[in-house]
């Protein structure tokens, strides 16, 4: 049996593997990936160097450091953390960055949310970010999570679907961890309590497309041309899903696979790593990834040690 800690450095070590995977070819498309790399199973050096992250993992850490502090998710010192981490060549979107050093100068979280657009993003930076929610409030109410993810990502992600991505994939990972032997995960009965939680139309439906796509055993390429695979939330989330799903019993295929759809591949793949670290903990992480993660601050050994502080939290 996989232990709780375990669980914990698993999913934020397949958030950071899953990005530093799918970094390079991010906006190739499936068939783009193929005929250049077959298949992404090993870190390409990239102008950002080798086994380096981007801004999925940089806010993933940024989270887990502020609910260590704060003991629970606390939205102005999530803002800080986030800031207090930006580095500029870590592939943030521009809107991400002007909200991150906006926040640097002393901008109100409540508002930096709609600085961008009215509505707030539709993206999936909320959800590429969630994980340590998903962990730590793992054992919460519906509305209770849904709360504490609002307040993790307000000041930058305030649009329903933003949000709606980011509680839909904190509910995976925090399922996952739940789930006692990894040969009894359920894909569909996973499915139904993701489709309980949603609240948006555009999620409902891409929940069911899911369970067609699963139960008709369409092909991922077509799969992906119904679900779409670009930055929005209602596109990405889902397709981490997919992985997570069709692949969850070899876990290092299920993050290759994801990155492999092609898209916003950074981030698909960190998603389905974090599901997928959650269900099987680190212990299956092949020594040409583990190794290569970059190292320094808030690299490899700190993620580590960040992991094994926030499985102590109690919320
Ligand atoms: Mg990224």
């Amino acid at each position: 049996m996989i232990d709780h800690k375990d669980r914990f450095i698993g999913s934020l070590l397949g958030t950071c593997i899953g990005d530093i995977l799918g970094a390079p070819v991010e906006g190739y498309s499936g068939d783009e990936i193929s005929a250049s790399f077959g298949q992404v199973d090993r870190f390409i050096p990239s102008s950002r160097g080798y086994g380096c992250y981007t801004d999925d993992t940089q806010m993933t850490i940024a989270l887990a450091l502020s609910i260590i502090r704060c003991g629970e998710v606390d939205p102005e010192d999530c803002a800080r953390s986030y800031a207090q981490l930006y580095e500029s060549g870590r592939g943030y979107g521009w809107g991400a960055s002007l909200i991150l050093k906006s926040l640097k100068k002393g901008a109100d979280y409540r508002q930096t949310g709609r600085s961008q657009f009215r509505q707030g993003s539709f993206a999936n930076g909320g959800a590429m970010r969630i994980a340590p929610v998903g962990l730590v409030y793992r054992d919460k109410e519906d509305n209770d999570l849904r709360r504490a993810v609002y307040n993790a990502i307000m000041c930058t992600h305030v649009h329903p679907e933003g949000i709606d991505g980011a509680v839909l994939q904190a509910s995976a990972v925090g399922l996952m961890t739940k789930i006692e032997d990894k040969h009894r995960f359920d894909p569909e009965v996973f499915l139904k309590v993701l489709f309980n939680v949603a609240q948006t139309e555009v999620f409902k439906t891409r929940i069911k497309a899911l369970e067609e796509i699963l139960d008709l055993s369409i092909p991922d390429r077509d799969a992906i041309s119904i679900l779409g695979n670009g930055v929005k939330a209602s596109q990405s989330v889902p397709c981490a899903l997919l992985a997570t799903i069709r692949y969850y019993k070899r876990p290092e295929d299920a993050i290759i696979k994801a990155v492999g759809f092609g898209g916003d591949t950074d981030t698909i793949g960190a998603m389905t790593g974090a599901q997928i670290g959650a269900l099987h903990g680190s212990g299956w992480i092949p020594a040409h990834w583990f190794d290569n993660i970059e190292n320094n601050k808030y690299g490899r050994d700190d993620i580590i040690n960040i992991a094994g502080r926030l499985s102590d939290i109690t919320v």
